[in-house]
């Protein structure tokens, strides 16, 4: 996976735009009467350290490399101790914004040395935790990333730290638009434009609205891209953020264009480059060069998009950094020469294709192609144009194909997440009763605690209080769900999971199989080492399973030492891999009590829907008999069935390990 594209500058301390000054004004008027344990559960909330990351983060939105260098200076008065945490923090966050990674990592080492020890340093751990999974997410693998994520929204969640939280999003927004996950990121950023409201932080705010823009189209939005930055404009208010104004500006200009408003793209493209020479950014400057380039080219001004064109790539010249970026400008060098039919445009063109060996992205080939074509055309060199056209119309219809082909699979996802939602309000009903069967008066007191506790913190201004109550609440639910001894899904949850599932499969027509699952002699295991003993094998299976089961699959606890595992979308042929990996990873696992290796294993009987089977059970008694084969055939193995073509002549399938 390529290193994603970090956010840009974010969280100045500002004067929070109007709609938030009145939230903001009640919060100080509450909090000066606030009882000695509120108020400090909401300094907690928003700390001093944060607070200092917000004014470096604030200065950057307008001009990154003065802030960054005002930093340096105070570090160097400052010497050690808490502020140089947090301010170190900061020059990560601003760093890794400019595409500075480098920079950033050397911020990260310095911050660690910087870390406080001692318990009270815990918070500080949390949020070093966070720059460094954030400055090295280029590596992380999905599932990983899922984990990690959850484990530090708990913690930043049981530390009460907001601003982590919504970091947390971010960068979740972050990962899933490099994953190309846009329904995923389109949710994470509406997330961080609440959570940043919440927190006055407006530069968090307009960071997450600017980066809904490029997907609004689609997920679907009603509003078109510009509507988002507009917003994230907005969100800045009165504070001078030019060099965020520049970036946002700049998409603004892009999106009004790429909506047939060439003349409205105009004054945005204008600001860009007033606001970048300003504070002496070349890569802005360019991009207002480039801007208006094409603003003039679409109004067959080709006079003045030559200008502007030339000038971007003189800025380009005089910048190695920016050599990368000559594409753009110098196929709008050429259509402003074919427009015009000057006899320099051969040599552009022939300038053009050397720039373009540099980048090898079918969009770019394409655009380049279209930009030959032109010119071409207009040198009357019809055999390399129409060459040229026929390339532009290969690129742009593979890149239209593979758009699809993202949006295919991005269907799937969909299809995947209602899945999941149908699954969760099913177990969240199951649940539901289950905890309306427990003790009724217990829970009539907690409801009138939760209640108590939501005035308080709605009245404080933050939802701390009732999120825990929530969270106790959606605790307790929970365990009504889980094999207490292995943490597993108990029989009643991987049965719920089980009926939804196999609902589906037969209304769409989907593969899902299911498997018993029984360890093989366990009353010796028990007689030989004792009953605790017993316990930890049951537990380290749970781990085992836990490894292995994939996304989309659930194994819950079937009664004592038998196991379901419910395989969605999962044909009977591949069946044994699954069994394979599940043995090689309780051989793994590690007893207490028990040698290593332990010697441990299970025999596993499967079934897959065929026509034959209309109901759950029906499977669920198929993969039984199958089960009682392999421990007849020996333990140690599972058994199966291939049920195509048909199933009366189906032949049971063994795998002895
Ligand atoms: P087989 O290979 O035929 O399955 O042999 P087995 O010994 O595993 O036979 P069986 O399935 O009949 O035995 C299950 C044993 O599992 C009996 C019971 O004492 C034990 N057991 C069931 N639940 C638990 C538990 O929660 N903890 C422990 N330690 N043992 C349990
Ligand atoms: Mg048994
Ligand atoms: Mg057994």
């Amino acid at each position: 996976m390529r290193a994603p594209r970090l956010p840009r500058p974010m969280s100045p301390r500002c004067p929070p735009p109007l709609h938030h000054r009145t939230a903001h004004r009640q919060r100080r008027g509450l909090a000066a009467g606030l009882p000695l344990a509120l108020a400090a559960a909401l300094a907690w909330a928003a700390p001093e350290g944060t607070e200092l990351m917000r004014d470096v983060a604030g200065s950057a939105l307008d001009d990154p490399r003065t802030a960054v260098a005002q930093v340096h200076q105070r570090l160097a008065g400052a010497g050690a101790g808490d502020a140089a945490f947090w301010l170190r923090l900061a020059l990560v966050e601003v760093l890794s914004h400019t595409d500075n990674e480098a920079g950033s990592r050397r911020e990260l080492e310095a911050a660690a040395r910087a870390l406080p020890s001692g318990p009270s340093a815990q918070r500080h751990r949390l949020w070093l935790a966070f720059y460094k999974r954030y400055v090295d997410s280029g590596a992380v693998e999905p599932e990983v990333f899922r984990r990690q994520q959850a484990e530090a929204r708990e913690q930043a969640r049981s530390a009460g730290d907001e601003a982590l939280l919504c970091r947390l999003d971010l960068y979740e927004a972050v990962v899933q638009v490099e994953l190309d996950a846009v329904d995923e990121a389109w949710a994470a950023l509406e997330a961080v434009d609440r959570c940043a409201q919440r927190l006055g932080d407006a530069g968090l705010q307009s960071y997450a609205l600017g980066t809904m823009g490029p997907l609004a189209w689609r997920v679907g939005s009603q509003q078109p891209p510009q509507t988002y930055y507009e917003r994230a404009l907005q969100a800045l208010g009165s504070q001078p953020a030019r060099h965020k104004r520049a970036w946002l500006l700049d998409d603004l200009g892009w999106a009004l264009l790429n909506g047939g408003q060439p003349a409205a793209a105009r004054g945005p493209f204008e600001q860009v480059l007033a606001l970048s020479t300003a504070i002496g950014d070349v890569s802005f400057m360019m991009r207002g060069h480039e801007g208006l380039a094409e603003v003039l080219l679409h109004q067959h001004d080709a006079e003045g998009a030559l200008r502007h064109a030339r000038a971007a790539l003189r800025l380009a010249a005089a910048n190695a950094g920016l050599r990368f970026r000559e594409i753009t400008a110098q196929t709008q060098v050429v259509e402003a020469l074919a427009l015009l039919q000057r006899p320099e445009l051969a040599a552009e063109i022939d300038r053009l294709r050397a720039v373009a060996a540099r980048d090898p992205s079918p969009r770019t080939a394409a655009l380049i192609a279209r930009s030959a074509a032109r010119g071409y055309r207009a040198l009357g060199q019809h055999a390399l144009a129409y060459t040229e056209l026929e390339r532009y119309l290969k690129l742009s219809s593979s890149d239209v194909r593979s758009a699809r082909e993202r949006d295919a699979q991005r269907l799937q996802a969909r299809y995947e997440a209602t899945r999941r939602d149908a699954e969760n309000r099913e177990l969240r009903h199951a649940a539901e009763l289950t905890r309306l069967e427990l003790d009724a008066r217990a829970e009539r007191q907690r409801a009138l605690w939760a209640l108590v506790a939501a005035l308080g913190a709605v009245l404080a201004g933050g939802g701390w209080f009732f999120t825990r109550a929530l969270r106790r609440r959606r605790r307790l639910a929970d365990l009504a769900m889980r094999d207490e001894l292995t943490g597993l899904p108990n029989r009643r949850a991987v049965l719920a999971f089980a009926r939804e599932q196999f609902k589906l499969a037969r209304r769409l027509d989907l593969h899902i199989s299911v498997a018993l699952i029984d360890l093989d002699h366990f009353k010796a295991v028990n007689d030989r080492h004792g009953h605790a003993a017993g316990d930890l094998v049951l537990e380290a299976f749970a781990r085992a399973a836990g490894q292995v089961v994939r996304g989309q699959d659930r194994i819950g606890r079937w009664g004592g030492e038998e196991w379901l595992l419910v395989m969605p979308g999962t044909r009977s042929g591949e069946l044994p891999a699954v069994f394979e990996r599940l043995r090689q990873a309780l051989a793994q696992q590690r007893v207490p009590g028990l040698p290593h290796p332990h010697g441990v294993t299970f025999s596993m009987g499967a079934a897959e829907r065929h026509a034959g089977i209309d109901t759950l059970d029906a499977l669920i008694a198929e993969a039984d008999r199958h089960l009682y084969q392999a421990k007849a055939q020996g333990r140690d193995a599972l058994s199966s069935a291939s049920m195509e073509p048909s199933p009366a002549a189906a032949e049971p399938v063994t795998t002895t390990a």
